[in-house]
């Protein structure tokens, strides 16, 4: 039996940087490579060799893009490279980073992960100062800024980071080396890792595994810029730090769950929600036959939820591994006509079965209510969905591609609607308590949960404005 997916909820991109190594261009290409799943729709790398920038990007996988010969020709001891999957702007090749551009004669190159929610108005500003675009990503304004600035080029990095709001983990490339820069509120991931007599930056520390020697793992701090330069490490705050707001979708859904980030491991917090779920249902008499996770995101969770409750774990689910990334487009038009990924149900399994069902995250809720199906059609006597998050009733405006509450299920419905709807037994989030306890951290945005975000929304804020108008009781 084959279910059809065609929703799902994806990160804006992944950045990498290394400092201060020969091979620093194959590097890079492995670092982006451990980073792939942060993003499908395009790649590139920057070099600097001296005064010389030289990049290559393009669109498709990092095993597309790049050849031994773009490699090759990529020459220089500094790179920074990014994986993209758009949320601001389209998926045109302009928009496909590393973003170039020229500061009295020489060039410099930037790398983002997240989205800059006042970019609408400093666009404007920019282009009434003379400033030409050459695509729609948000991106692009950093380049503007920096360009706008006075004084050295650390200076008037500082001054561009200064006037964005929003979500970004960013890496600038120039002659003096590579500058690392995460937001105020720490939103995103960025850490470093010393590798050789160099360091390896990345958004994930999956990255870094890749290559072996490098463990000492530093996360940037929000509203910090770290300058690797040829004298060392320079950190500097260009901002008042406002804490750790990381992305809880980075614990729940989209890091790798080798990854560390702001000290803790992804997968070890997934087993953590998991076990928190199965305390819940203890306390509510809940019981079942089998645990299953919805492959490959939520097998950490079933695994905590099948430990704490004793109720054994089984491969109920087979995900379709070899799906062609078409199905990873950013309009919902592309997506549903897409590659569609594929899970099968193993039968002998199921049938008969109760069956926990565990998976990250509701956003649309067709991919719920067909694996809902598909489970019954094997013969699953029961299905109790737990979601490892707390229900999504809220867009995100900081780098993921949840911006209307049009596709959010659960900003429409009830959970009781919703269970109905999915045609489940019994269905059940998490609360935001529960993330607390089992990352044992608060520093966590959860705006998408709650509706509180962390930073001004600027223009963003008129969607806010007209759902809660037509939605008087939200
Ligand atoms: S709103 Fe949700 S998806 Fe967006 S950064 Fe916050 S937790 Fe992550």
């Amino acid at each position: 039996m084959v279910c059809e997916i065609i929703e799902e909820i994806h990160e804006e991109c992944g950045v990498f940087g290394v400092y201060h190594a020969e091979d620093s261009a194959s590097l890079t290409y492995y670092g982006l490579h451990a980073l792939q799943h942060r993003g499908q729709e395009g790649c590139g790398i920057a070099t600097m060799n001296g005064e010389c920038l030289t990049a290559y990007k393009g669109k498709g996988l990092v095993s597309e893009v790049f050849r031994d010969e773009q490699i090759q020709a990529l020459q220089g001891e500094y790179a920074i490279g990014h994986v993209r999957y758009s949320t601001a702007g389209g998926n045109e090749i302009e928009n496909v980073q590393p973003l170039i551009a020229n500061l009295e004669k020489h060039k410099f190159a930037v790398v983002h992960n997240g989205q800059i929610v006042n970019a609408k108005e400093l666009r404007i500003e920019l282009e009434k100062k003379g400033s030409i675009f050459q695509g729609s990503s948000d991106s692009e304004i950093i380049l503007h800024l920096i360009q706008q600035g006075k004084g050295s080029f650390s200076e008037r990095i500082k001054q561009a980071f200064q006037r964005l709001e929003g979500a970004y983990a960013c890496l600038v490339l120039c002659e003096e080396g590579i500058f690392a820069i995460r937001d105020h509120n720490g939103l995103r991931p960025l850490a470093y890792a010393s590798y050789q007599d160099g360091y390896l930056i990345s958004s994930e520390s999956c990255a870094f595994d890749v290559m072996s020697s490098s463990k000492e793992i530093t996360d940037v701090d929000s509203g910090e810029i770290v300058w690797f330069h040829s004298k060392g490490i320079t950190k500097e705050y260009y901002r008042k730090p406002q804490g750790v707001h990381m992305c809880a979708m980075e614990y729940i859904y989209f890091a790798r769950p080798d990854s560390v980030i702001d000290g803790i491991n992804v997968h070890e917090a997934r087993v953590a929600t998991g076990r928190v779920m199965a305390q819940k249902d203890k306390e509510s008499g809940v019981s079942a036959d089998i645990v299953i996770g919805v492959p490959d995101s939520s097998t950490s969770a079933a695994i905590g939820y099948a430990k704490e409750s004793g109720i054994p774990y089984e491969l109920g689910l087979i995900k379709n591994r070899y799906v062609g990334r078409t199905f990873i487009q950013p309009t919902q038009k592309q997506r549903e006509r897409g590659v569609r990924m594929k899970l099968s149900a193993i039968e002998s399994l199921v049938s008969g079965k109760r069956i926990i069902l565990i998976d990250d995250s509701i956003v649309r809720g067709t991919t719920s209510r067909r694996i809902v199906q598909l489970l019954k059609e094997a013969g699953a006597k029961e299905v109790h969905i737990r979601i490892g998050a707390p229900a999504i009733t809220h867009p995100c405006f900081y780098g993921v591609d949840t911006s209307s509450f049009e596709e959010l299920i659960s900003a429409r419905m009830s959970d009781a609607e919703l269970c109905e709807y999915l045609k489940a037994d019994s269905l059940r989030f998490m609360e935001i308590s529960d993330l607390i306890k089992a990352y044992q951290s608060d520093a966590l945005c959860t705006a998408c949960f709650s509706g509180h975000y962390v930073t001004k929304l600027f223009s963003y804020g008129t969607i806010i404005q007209a759902f809660y108008e037509s939605h008087p009781l939200k």
